[in-house]
């Protein structure tokens, strides 16, 4: 158990917690919504300090990150916890778990993961990934930083459901994020994510007005929000806000936790791609095997720079720098 950071005091002994939009006041002994940080004797504490639930090494490709160190492992860890409650979370075994009932923590400190790290055949750094990374917050932070040091890279994988200045305060030490968009209307995040659309919006433009690299995945439900309007709607808004450089990653969504809508159709996922390559550049799909959709391509000369099958991955015509080895122009991807 370790002191929170980014909380106040109210003077009825209670607490009010400031990481994240939900800004949860707690009495003595109770929990927030994410199920990890409790008021403790007039003290705001994470109980998952030093804990991980999940670690290993991983393909890059799979947070999915594609225009980042391609073809790269990276070492990925874990708690429990989060702060929303999507009805089809890939992960709610660990995301839905209170810290208080898992009983598979493995205690670990910043240090030795960092050490691990470094020990991991073909590894470019530190994921947090699997829960939600926003609610281990101050973990997360100390080993970035630790990592940052040994010339590792950090990564984040979250529904970017975090308040702008403990997102600041990170920001520095973190080289790439993939945030989850799950929907363009605030009614599908109420009743599927029990959370707001707009604090997500908040962090996707505080991350693209920083140095951070940030890439995008929307799982596409059928029914859901796979409505071509609105989809368009986000695709613009991604062009407008973000940039046209901003890799898009659609996923196929399949049935899972609460929900058991039939899989998304290929044929919807196609049609989704091409509506967003109209604005964007790099659009991918994923948890479907189509090398086509998986491929880099050189937004001037439409050359094929990286291919991928599944997670291998293979650099075809690029440069050290990310110049596409045919016509010159930059890709943005980070080698
Ligand atoms: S991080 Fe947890 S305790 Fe803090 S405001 Fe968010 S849900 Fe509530």
């Amino acid at each position: 158990m370790q002191e929170a950071l980014f909380y106040s005091k109210t003077t009825k002994g209670q607490v009010r917690c400031e990481l994240c939009p939900w800004n949860c006041v707690l009495s003595d002994g109770q929990t927030g919504i994410c199920k990890v940080r409790t008021n403790h004797n007039g003290i705001l504490v994470t109980n998952v300090y030093n804990k991980v639930a999940a670690i290993g090494s991983d393909p890059i490709e799979k947070k999915p990150l594609y225009h980042f160190h391609p073809g790269k492992n990276i070492l990925s860890v874990g708690e429990v916890g989060c702060n929303l409650e999507c009805s089809f979370c890939q992960n709610h075994r660990i995301s839905q778990c209170k810290a208080s009932e898992f009983s598979g923590f493995h205690n670990i400190t910043s240090n030795k993961i960092v050490d691990e790290a470094q020990k991991t055949w073909n590894n470019t750094g530190i994921a947090y990934t699997y829960n939600e990374p926003f609610t281990f917050y101050e973990f997360l932070l100390d080993t970035a930083q630790l990592a940052r040091l040994k010339g590792l890279k950090n990564v984040v994988v979250s529904n970017g459901y975090i308040n702008a200045a403990p997102l600041q305060k990170l920001l520095p030490f973190i080289d790439a994020f993939n945030i989850d968009l799950k929907a363009f209307t605030d009614d599908f995040y109420k009743k599927y994510t029990k959370g707001k659309l707009q604090p997500v919006l908040n962090t996707l433009k505080q991350i693209a007005q920083s140095p951070a690299h940030l890439e995008i995945t929307t799982l596409i439900i059928p029914g859901l929000n796979d409505d071509s309007s609105e989809f368009e709607s986000m695709i613009n808004w991604i062009a407008t806000e973000l940039g046209e450089n901003v890799p898009l990653h659609l996923s196929r969504y399949y049935p899972q936790y609460k929900l058991n809508a039939p899989p998304t159709p290929v044929e919807k996922l196609v049609e989704l791609y091409d509506l967003a390559k109209q604005q964007l550049q790099h659009v991918f799909l994923g948890n479907i095997s189509d090398q086509e959709r998986s491929t880099t391509y050189c937004k001037n000369c439409n050359a094929q720079l990286i291919s991928r099958n599944r997670y291998n991955t293979a650099i075809t015509t690029l440069d050290r720098a990310g110049n596409c080895k045919k016509c010159g122009t930059f890709s943005s991807v980070v080698i």
